[in-house]
């Protein structure tokens, strides 16, 4: 089976035996859980839309190493086009869910252990690259979901892995055995950890040779011995408890993450991409970070699509889209979404071969695509909220809306335009309200910040590409000046 449907892959999560936590609970079953179930439905649609034929140049690819058809989601890029082809695939999801679908990080994952583990085994000797290219073919065979976990806890920031006070602060090797490793830590902040099969780690930092034991890779199934997860709260999570569509705002699609425990998790050997040897990984932390900086532009873009929308929609139905500062407004905000656009197309036109021949994009440009993707967000919901009006937070519930006495008179005072019934009118405030202020600014707004790496880590990374010495030298000639 090299391509799953939707309707199988749930029953596939359905089949794994997770242990997820939330609200100080167990929760017996992800895919009917009413908090859950919209990131489990975000992730299908990565599935859904491999299936039909519009979509299948954008969503699926033939794997040069089976010959079978596969979702791109589990592909490794082989050209410039392969990567442009990515961010336009995470356009076209963004568009469709207006959340997180999550299946990124894996797909990144790949990409970056597939390069990091040829360039290990060719100092080394080692076997790492056949290790990860046999879980590779497995995934696309299956057709699975990967998470892709970098981020440990960091504990104390000034100080390196083995120097914290606590061990485990970042996921560390502590037991080696004839036919694996015994890791333990955490990973914080895994997006859709709890849809996936599977879970790739890799180290957050570069590391010295004390680390050594922190310096490790590989992939588990999620549901293996000594995992569980406890489920993050979201902005207005527990509104989709209240059987109330409306005040949802997206009731079918949303995103989620989870601080993961590896309580003393076996590794076998033949599923270890890296282990102990530190000087790789930068490199992996790197090439990983690089590739997810690009994704973001591309999901961030196709959820700025469905907002830009959201603001124009309310535009009409508030009767005021032909005021001029409205239309500039929306203008504005296309540009800076088109530019984001750019900047994911961009790193990945720039793309080049690696030693094992996969593409990686031009990490300058996708440092910069992360950087604008930390701050053009946040001004399209700016614009967003000012264009919507100050209803989109104090609009009453569903329930008031639904009431024989208070519902006609909320309909008499909060009608906009008289074409339009005031429920329309609520219903699309109530989007913008999710994707600015509730379930969904996890993934568009905060994550935008935070998300692939926190600002400054692209900063290091543009100080470090940027060759400044070659600009001064260019200055330098045009004054005519020798040194
Ligand atoms: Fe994919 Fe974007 Fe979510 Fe990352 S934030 S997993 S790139 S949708
Ligand atoms: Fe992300």
């Amino acid at each position: 089976m090299a391509l799953m449907t939707g309707e199988q892959y749930i029953e596939s999560i359905r089949k794994m035996n997770m242990e997820i936590y939330q609200f100080g609970k167990k929760v017996e079953n992800p895919v009917d859980d009413p908090i859950l179930r919209p990131s489990l439905n975000s992730v299908r649609m990565t599935y859904d839309l491999a299936q039909l034929p519009e979509y299948q140049d954008l969503m699926t690819t033939i794997s040069p190493e089976t010959g079978e058809r596969i979702n791109r989601f589990t592909h490794i890029h082989r050209s410039t086009t392969d990567l442009r082809n990515k961010v336009k695939m995470q356009r076209l999801l963004g568009q469709k869910t207006a959340a997180c679908f999550q299946r990124c990080v894996g797909m990144d994952a790949f990409n970056a252990e597939y390069s990091t583990t040829f360039e290990i085994d060719k100092k080394y000797g080692t076997h790492y690259h056949d290790n990860f290219k046999k879980f590779m073919l497995y995934c696309q065979e299956n057709d699975l979901t990967v998470d892709g976990a970098m981020t440990d806890p960091k504990g104390d920031r000034g100080l390196a892995p083995h120097a914290q006070a606590d061990p485990d602060l970042y996921l560390h090797v502590v037991e080696k055995r004839e036919d694996g490793i015994v890791v333990r830590g955490a990973k914080a902040h895994q997006t859709g950890i709890c849809n996936s099969h599977e879970v790739i780690c890799m180290p957050t930092i570069a590391m010295g040779p004390d680390d050594k034991d922190y310096a490790v890779s590989f992939a588990v199934p999620v549901d293996a011995e000594g995992i569980y997860m406890i489920i993050g709260r979201q902005s207005c999570d527990t509104r989709k408890l209240e059987g109330s569509d409306l005040d949802v705002g997206n009731v079918e699609f949303g995103g989620v993450e989870a601080l993961v425990i590896f309580d003393d998790v076996f590794v076998p050997n033949d599923r270890i991409f890296m282990n102990g040897e530190f000087e790789f990984a930068g490199m992996l932390v790197e090439r990983f970070a690089g590739y997810h900086r690009q994704s973001y532009g591309g999901c961030k873009v196709g959820v700025g699509d469905v907002l830009i929308g959201a603001a124009a929609v309310a535009a009409d139905y508030n009767g005021c889209p032909k005021a001029s500062h409205i239309k500039d407004k929306i203008i504005e905000m296309q540009h800076l979404n088109e530019t984001l656009f750019c900047c994911g197309i961009a790193c990945s036109a720039e793309g080049q071969p690696t030693e094992s021949g996969n593409y990686m994009i031009n990490l300058l440009l996708a440092n910069v695509c992360k950087q604008n993707v930390t701050r053009f967000p946040y001004e399209i919901v700016r614009l967003a909220e000012d264009i919507a009006g100050g209803l989109m937070v104090t609009a009453p519930s569903e329930k008031d809306f639904r009431d024989p006495k208070l519902g006609p008179v909320i309909d008499k005072y909060l009608r906009g335009t008289n074409d339009v019934t005031t429920e329309n009118r609520l219903k699309i405030l109530r989007l913008i309200e999710n994707l600015c202020l509730g379930t969904a600014a996890v993934g568009y707004r905060t994550e935008s910040m935070h998300g692939a790496g926190s600002p400054q880590a692209q900063r290091v990374m543009i100080a470090r590409q940027g060759n400044l010495g070659m600009k001064k030298k260019l200055a330098k000639a045009i004054a005519h000046i020798e040194d």
